[in-house]
């Protein structure tokens, strides 16, 4: 192989890749030795020339170079498989599901790349131009590991766009499934549409929240606010609610959770709506004696923390306001930039703002599948709080 072109970073930049954070900023970068295209794998080096690592260039995208290596040293693509074959083996944490996260970006050391399995397809979400270009041999090393019978490129196209590059879902090999995968998950079923739903086409990051609705939801009535498929409200039903309603803005995504409901033997003891979460929790969240709230990502940026934080405090302070006395309230963040400690304290404005006495008996985070590199805490991106209502 040749030698990688070269990223040299400005004087004092260089603590980061020290410290073995995996991504270079691109305003670390001093200047570019060579001609790498989008996605080649570079040398990095400190201003005096030492190298620092190894990882992918992305000549449009804020984060540089994500590094793969740290060190003089270069494995070059081996290293890819290597880490591929590395990833997920049987975890105890991980029994009684068919549906995992393979590969989990920077958690599994391959910033950019998620892979998840769901039974016997796998789906791969490249989130740079260096994984769109591998994906087929990143595909040939999975197809080897696993046996699975089907493989899906489905990219982060939006992620790719902002980085100047097209992107299209196409099948890596096998037959691709006409209809949605069955997901086992722990005494539970549920259809997912791998090929078109969101992301790779099921949460997989919240399968603990679910084993705790479950657990929580014997003789209640529960509320599942951004419901997507149905995840929190078959478990619900299935752990004995007498009632659920659904409510999400996206059609697709409630068409699914129907077939879900009817799958599960449940459909007569829930209610979809179709509507807009936030508006939901301020007029219609009266009488649940569970409420989970999972909404999507209010803070992409840390410029964007502030009108998160706003939304997320209405949306608690009306939850909390219309929860029955004794009534719990599971609220999730899935931002990294709306943390344990500031969502702890949102909540807490929302309870004093509410009138309402609650305290904190569960946190979550994701489950093991969805490993957090001590190196790179920005992987640290879900938090859920658990809130109990004195009675
Ligand atoms: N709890 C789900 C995952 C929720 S993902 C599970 O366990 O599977 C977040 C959901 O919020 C998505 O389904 C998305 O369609 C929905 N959503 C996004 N904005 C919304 C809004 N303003 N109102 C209602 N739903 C919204």
């Amino acid at each position: 192989m040749s030698t990688p072109a070269r990223i040299v970073l400005l004087p004092g930049r260089d603590a980061s890749a020290r410290r073995r954070h995996p991504w270079v900023l691109s305003g670390a970068v001093a200047r570019v030795e060579g001609e790498p295209a989008d996605g080649d794998l570079v040398r990095v080096l400190a201003s005096d020339g030492e190298v620092l690592g190894h990882g992918h260039f992305a000549p449009a995208s804020q984060l540089r170079v994500r590094l793969l290596e740290f060190g003089k040293e270069s494995r070059g693509e081996a290293l890819v498989a290597e880490r591929l074959r590395a990833a997920r083996e049987a975890h105890p944490l991980l029994a009684g599901t068919n549906a995992l996260r393979l590969v989990n970006a920077e958690g599994d050391g391959l910033p950019g790349l998620v892979v998840d399995r769901f039974d016997d397809v796998l789906v791969v979400r490249a989130g740079s131009m260096a994984w769109l270009r591998r994906s087929d041999a990143v595909g040939q090393v999975l197809r080897d590991l696993t046996n699975a019978r089907v493989g899906l490129a489905r990219p982060d196209v939006a992620a790719l766009r902002r980085e100047g590059a097209q992107a299209e879902p196409r099948t890596l090999w096998g037959e691709p499934p006409s209809e949605p995968v069955l997901v086992r998950e722990r005494g539970r079923e549920y259809f997912a549409d791998v090929a078109h739903g969101q992301k790779t086409g099921f949460y997989l990051d919240q399968r603990e929240a679910r084993d705790l609705v479950q657990a929580l939801a014997a003789g209640k009535r529960v509320l599942d606010l951004f419901s997507y498929t149905g995840g929190m409200a078959v478990a619900a039903l299935q752990g004995g609610a007498v009632h659920v309603a659904l409510v999400d803005s996206s059609a697709d995504a409630l068409a699914l959770a129907q077939r879900n409901l009817v799958h599960a033997g449940a459909r007569e003891r829930a209610e979809i709506v179709e509507a807009d979460g936030f508006e939901f929790a301020r007029k219609q969240a009266r009488g649940f004696e569970l409420a989970i709230a999972d909404p999507p990502p209010l803070a992409r940026r840390k410029a964007d923390v502030q009108r998160a934080a706003r939304a997320y405090k209405d949306m608690l302070l009306h939850l909390l306001r219309h929860a029955p006395p004794g009534g719990r309230v599971l609220a999730f963040s899935c931002s990294h930039h709306v943390g344990p400690d500031l969502f702890r304290k949102i909540a807490f404005g929302a309870a004093l703002d509410a009138g309402r006495d609650a305290r904190i008996t569960a946190e979550l985070g994701a489950p093991p599948d969805h490993p957090v590199s001590l190196y790179h805490p920005e992987g640290h991106y879900l938090t859920g709080l658990l809130l109990e209502l004195a009675p």
